[in-house]
């Protein structure tokens, strides 16, 4: 395949420009394609002075240049220069840091402006403009692309790329057979890029990201399909020899969706065709177990297995789990991330080559350019709804033919993974491990403050362990806002003798683990933490979290954070304190967590409150990877492309035909669509 184009071609997108531009995930100029506007502004209608209102206070028109002058700010002097447009009508145009406007910008000239105005005292003025000598550069009588933003990436710059890039990929062939675009109604490739950053009228734009859309949807269930096909026959697969010894170690038994999960995975594994396989299970369902028995089938058929977590933290905590039951087994485990260096990062490096290690946990430096494996055949993702498409693509490039397996515990819904797996590749824990009890939630209001605090000293006093989580570390200044540090101090008072610490993001990795090992061994009884709690911590005897400013948190965080506790067969609790002055959302967010413990419920729930505009693109549906189409708006146009590809697999499964060879090409190109 010939080489990508890197988006750094583009004159102006130096190595800074471009490590901005990757949070965005644009690294070639294909993908600056694939960014998607956020908005357009519409500048096609000359808009002079007059026609400016509070609700659009934009102007795009001529204006003269009548006097300078200057005045006085923090900054020292700036100037004012004073216009008029073609009406007539007065404009003051205050030039913040651009004082060298004024030798352009001559008395009596002729410019064309862009920008928003506001009046003051009946005078209207302006800060935030483009001027440029000509219509045709100020963009006027045109429709332009505003993207989202990173770091010391502008508009221009952007703007810029993506009509570089526009012309350098011109003409580019079309992913569909050609019959599908006139009954569907489509725009060819080539213009539906065109017209999604650069459209004509806001029509053609909705126009192209229909297309767009479609063609996503179109591709992501052909590959399914297709895959579901070829795995039609399943072979029934035994687990390993070690799978076996783990399974025996164990103080419980597996639960009936861990045994299925793992059955699953074990015969997607063995069938030859590489897997795509999200586990979905509720925080504390033991998605992990099914993690670790299934790479022992992967390592006991001699391929290496790599283990990704979202945070060092975490990966850190996995290690530990893997050296106490897998290593045991004679399972040869390393553990990499971005801060293990040196000498050690050279001989862990080495071995994994060499295929002297079996398993490789870390975060997503598992997959920096320096690591390579041996023959790594399984890559499994923890909590993967928080990996960025970056870090999915560094790992689709290391491990091309490796199976994955995407964990999450935010869940699709129900009736999205139906339509879109026909439950086909998503493997779900329904069921928690025997004898545990849901968690008990009260709201806790500032007039029951001391009652919680005894509540969750008679649990220390059976020994039990608690977290407190506030929203910020220290006090910066905003007085209203508890913080750890301040609070800590006041546990501290409140709970004398019991031994607790502080935890925050802001602490070295390694302090963190520290701290958190001493809470497993109970060294600790309670931890005062922020939201680095969050995800996937577990620690089986806390059975207390209190959570302050609750409503501060998302439903999704709120979930998490309560999933720390209720992870053995102790009751435990939740309590949500609450600040005054809550807004109807935050009321409804705490509402729902006391009335139900379902992540299921709970992501449906958010979905209502949130509306589903905000599901669309790579933020929500996560693992789907999806840049144009949005699930939940769009059921039909899934069904659609569902439809659509279904004919044409029963009609030509290996994409042989003529008409279908742009399919093939897309899909090899895509590599991967879906999870
Ligand atoms: P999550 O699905 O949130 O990642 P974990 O994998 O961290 O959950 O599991 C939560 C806890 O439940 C762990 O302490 C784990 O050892 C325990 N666990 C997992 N499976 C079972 C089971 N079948 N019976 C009892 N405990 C289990
Ligand atoms: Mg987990």
């Amino acid at each position: 395949m010939e080489r990508e184009r890197s988006i750094t071609e583009v004159p102006g997108i130096g190595k800074k420009a471009a490590a901005d531009l990757l949070a965005l995930g644009v690294t070639t100029l294909r993908s600056m394609l694939f960014l998607r506007p956020r908005a357009y502004d519409d500048r096609r209608e000359e808009r002079r002075l007059a026609d400016a209102s509070i609700s659009d206070p934009t102007i795009s028109c001529r204006i003269t240049v009548l006097r300078h002058e200057e005045f006085r700010t923090q900054r020292g002097m700036t100037l004012k220069v004073r216009a008029e447009d073609d009406d007539g009508t007065r404009l003051e145009i205050l030039c913040f840091n651009r004082n060298f406007l004024k030798d352009q910008l001559k008395l009596g000239s002729s410019w064309y402006i862009y920008g928003k105005v506001s009046k003051i005292r009946g005078i209207y003025q302006i800060a935030s403009f483009e001027i440029k000598r000509t219509k045709e550069e100020a963009g006027i009588g045109k429709i332009l692309p505003v993207y989202p933003l990173s770091g010391s990436l502008t508009e221009k710059m952007l703007r810029r790329a993506s009509s570089y890039a526009l012309d350098a990929l011109s003409p580019m062939p079309d992913e569909l057979p050609a019959s599908l675009y006139d009954r569907l109604g489509l725009m060819h490739h080539s213009q539906a890029y065109r017209a999604l950053h650069y459209p004509e009228t806001m029509e053609e734009a909705e126009e192209a990201l229909r297309t767009l859309s479609f063609t996503e949807l179109f591709l992501l269930e052909l590959s399914m399909l297709r895959n579901r096909k070829m795995r039609a026959k399943r072979i029934g697969s035994q687990p390993s020899r070690r799978e076996k010894a783990l399974l025996q170690s164990l103080p419980f038994q597996l639960t009936d969706d861990q045994m299925k999960a793992a059955e699953e995975i074990r015969e997607d594994m063995d069938s030859g065709i590489p897997m795509q396989r999200l586990l979905q299970g509720d925080v504390g369902s033991g998605k992990t177990l099914v993690a670790w028995l299934t790479a022992l089938h992967a390592i006991d058929s001699g391929k290496q297995v790599a283990f990704m977590a979202p945070t060092e933290l975490l990966a850190r905590q996995h290690a530990d789990g893997a050296a106490a039951l897998l290593a045991p087994l004679g399972v040869r485990i390393a553990f990499i991330t971005g801060s293990v260096k040196g000498e050690s990062r050279r001989l862990l490096l080495k071995s994994l080559k060499e295929g002297s290690t079996d398993l490789a946990i870390g975060t997503h430096a598992l997959f920096s350019e320096d690591v390579s494996f041996h023959d790594l055949g399984y890559v499994i993702i923890d909590e993967q709804h928080r990996f960025g498409v970056m870090q999915r693509e560094a790992l689709r490039k290391k491990g091309s033919n490796a199976s994955i397996l995407s964990m999450t515990a935010t869940p699709i819904p129900r009736s999205l993974a139906l339509t879109l797996f026909a439950d086909s590749a998503v493997s779900t824990l329904h069921s928690m491990p025997n004898g545990r009890i849901p968690v008990r939630t009260y709201l806790v209001s500032e007039s029951r403050r001391a009652e919680m605090y005894n509540a969750v000293g008679v649990e220390f006093q059976r020994g039990h362990q608690a977290y407190f989580v506030y929203p910020r570390i220290d006090d910066e200044g905003e007085g209203d806002l508890r913080d750890v540090t301040t609070m800590h101090d006041f546990l501290r008072k409140e709970y004398p003798g019991i031994q607790s610490c502080l935890i925050h993001s802001r602490l070295p990795d390694d302090e963190k683990m520290q701290i958190l090992r001493s809470f497993r061994e109970k060294k600790l009884q309670y931890l005062v933490a922020t939201s680095v709690v969050e995800v996937g911590i577990d620690v089986p005897e806390a059975t207390c979290m209190v959570i302050e400013h609750a409503e501060r948190f998302g439903l999704a965080a709120l979930h998490q954070l309560r999933g720390r506790v209720g992870r053995s067969t102790l009751p435990s609790y939740c309590f949500l304190v609450y600040g005054s002055n809550l807004t109807d959302d935050a009321k409804q967010r705490l509402n729902i967590m006391r009335e139900t413990t379902d992540g299921f419920c709970i992501a449906e729930k958010d979905l209502e409150i949130r509306g589903p505009g905000e599901i669309t693109g790579e933020k929500q549906s996560g693992f789907l990877h999806l840049r144009f189409a949005s699930l939940t708006g769009s059921i039909e146009m899934v069904e659609m492309a569902r439809e659509e590809a279904e004919k044409v697999v029963q009609e030509d499964r290996g994409l042989l035909k003529a008409e279908n060879a742009p399919l093939r090409q897309a899909l090899a190109k895509s590599g991967e669509r879906g999870i």
